[in-house]
């Protein structure tokens, strides 16, 4: 038996009737609001989300669809790698990344480990680069033999690459046909603010006034699926981007979308939720904060886990991302953002703190909330609901003021959201009672050529918006009760050579028993009735 893959799942009635009143509930909030829909693609370039969401996330790290596309991979400087190389290392490839211009690749083997660019046009940047990752890679395995570095390039570029300071980069050439470009690196959006900003930037949203966009649709994620977490799960996101001169800029834009937040979760239902609110400053609090960790992180860094020792020399603002247990007694003594954050950014907070209180919209400040992903500036939130379990938080956003830039497009604020669609839906069955439309109508068509009958009798009762549906002419009539019942038909409508004859048909209310005949010109009247 073929199964959905693991981490996705399908979506069914009568489930989906409340998904449909989520976003219809929610379609209705956004119009309040003056927010407009946008579809972007599914899938973007992998470097979107480099650049956009951070390469040091977990989600760009370790859990992203990428895939290749474009130049046949046997031509390309990848396949020639594999062809001409990989042979030759004892070792397993642990890890592969690719951005349009360059690939990384690990591997370990034995006590050796060796961290390869590829690289079509090398430039003195790639030497940079594998020496960052060696002392990452060292940070995270204090124990081991230091690993070599290789760069990889086209016969063709090989003695330009020689009159690089390479220090102990070790050269290597491959020979690739000429002319190919690297594949393309696709992905599978892992998220969609990136999507959206790329859009933005794309058609000069600006232009035309179009800077509240909401969004509604799949994401993907290599997580380990439990309750709550899954591999497709769905985002209910908006975004306010705009030039600093509309107001974009604002905490009046921060705190009308936390108070949009909290209309919509009381309109479709959910009650007890909390909002968590901090502000992470921006790019030059940060680094003095970066910098106050790695000194606090320094003496106790090599009692937590590999992937905050990591961190610790990479990101160490990401170490409060970690969810492992033993690390969290040390994570509660570091220094907190707030200590960092410079004049604007307090005052930002504030004010915005000072309309939510206005607003009467109730907030927990905490002082660790970073949230998973890089882009974010000043304020940062999350809205958790405590029946859901350990993945609580039903949905995060924050501020992204540098993002638009970090893609190549002009200056542009902004502040957004992703709601997780199915812990939303998964609250409410909690709760909520789920009320699916059952048909108003089944008709049996009742012998030969009735079939042409019913269809027509079917289309004049849908067009009054009844829900109608149909058995079919070879039907027996027990057989056509035994369907209407089982759908929960309201009534049961009897569609045979006499009823077509006399135009008058054979109505009965199935809960009651009761029956009459009802003139076609009538039948949609009498049904509405109930
Ligand atoms: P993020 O894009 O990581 O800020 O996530 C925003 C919201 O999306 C979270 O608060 C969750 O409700 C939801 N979410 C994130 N990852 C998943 C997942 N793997 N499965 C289900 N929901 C998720």
């Amino acid at each position: 038996m073929i199964k959905s893959p693991r981490g996705t799942r399908d979506l069914l009635p009568p489930d989906t009737a409340l998904w449909n009143f989520v976003e219809a509930a929610v379609r209705d909030v956004f119009r309040a609001y003056n927010f407009h829909e946008i579809r972007t693609p599914i899938f973007e370039s992998t470097e979107l989300f480099a650049r956009g969401v951070g390469e040091e996330t977990d989600v760009v790290a370790k859990e992203m669809y990428t895939w290749y596309e474009g130049a046949d991979p046997d031509t390309t400087l990848l396949g020639a790698w594999y062809q001409q190389r990989h042979a030759r290392y004892a070792g397993t490839v642990r890890r592969t990344a690719a951005a349009r211009q360059h690939i990384s690749i690990d591997i370990s083997g034995g006590s050796d480990t060796y961290l390869v660019e590829l690289k079509r046009r090398p430039d003195i940047g790639v030497v940079d680069r594998l020496e960052a990752r060696k002392h990452a890679w060292l940070a995270s395995h204090p124990d081991s033999k230091p690993p070599k570095l290789i760069l990889a390039v086209p016969t063709s570029e090989a003695d330009r690459a020689k009159r690089m300071p390479l220090g102990e980069v070790i050269l290597e050439a491959l020979s690739v046909e000429p002319g190919h470009e690297s594949p393309l690196s696709l992905t599978l959006r892992p998220e969609n603010t990136a999507g959206v900003v790329r859009a933005y930037i794309e058609h000069k949203l600006w232009d035309r006034g179009l800077n509240k966009l909401f969004y509604i649709g799949p994401q993907f994620r290599r997580e380990r699926p439990q309750k709550g977490r899954y591999r497709q799960f769905y985002q209910i996101g908006a975004e306010v981007i705009g030039p600093a001169p509309s107001g974009s800029e604002s905490p009046a834009r921060d705190a009308e979308i936390l108070e949009l937040l909290a209309t919509l979760l009381d309109r479709v239902g959910i009650t007890n939720w909390t909002l968590e609110l901090n502000s992470i400053g921006c790019p030059a609090d940060r680094a003095r904060f970066n910098e106050a960790l790695r000194q606090a992180l320094a003496p106790v860094v090599e009692k937590m886990c590999a992937d905050c020792q990591r961190r610790a020399v990479t990101n160490p603002l990401r170490v409060f991302d970690c969810k492992v247990p033993a690390d969290q007694p040390i994570i509660e003594t570091l220094p907190t953002i707030t200590q960092f954050l410079d004049e604007d950014c307090r005052r930002h907070y504030e004010e915005v703190k000072s309309i939510l209180n206005a607003v009467q919209i109730p907030y927990l400040e905490n002082p660790r909330l970073v949230r998973g992903l890089d882009y974010y500036t000043r304020t940062a939130f999350e809205f958790t609901h405590g029946a859901l379990g350990a993945q609580n938080a039903i949905l995060g956003g924050g501020r992204y003021d540098g993002l638009s830039e970090a893609l190549g497009g002009p200056a542009a604020p902004g502040i957004g959201f992703a709601i997780g669609e199915d812990r939303l839906v998964l609250a409410l069955t909690e709760s909520a009672e789920l009320v699916l439309r059952k048909p108003d109508v089944y008709i049996a068509p009742l012998g030969a050529g009735m079939n042409r009958e019913a269809a027509r009798v079917a289309r004049e009762l849908r067009r009054h918006d009844l829900v109608v549906d149909l058995g079919d002419e070879s039907f027996r009539l027990t057989k056509s009760f035994e369907a209407a019942d089982k759908m929960g038909a309201r009534y049961i409508l009897i569609v045979g050579e006499t009823e077509v004859a006399a135009n008058a048909f054979a109505l009965k209310h199935l809960a009651s028993g009761e029956q009459v005949t009802v003139p076609r010109a009538e039948l949609a009247q009498r049904i509405l009735q109930k």
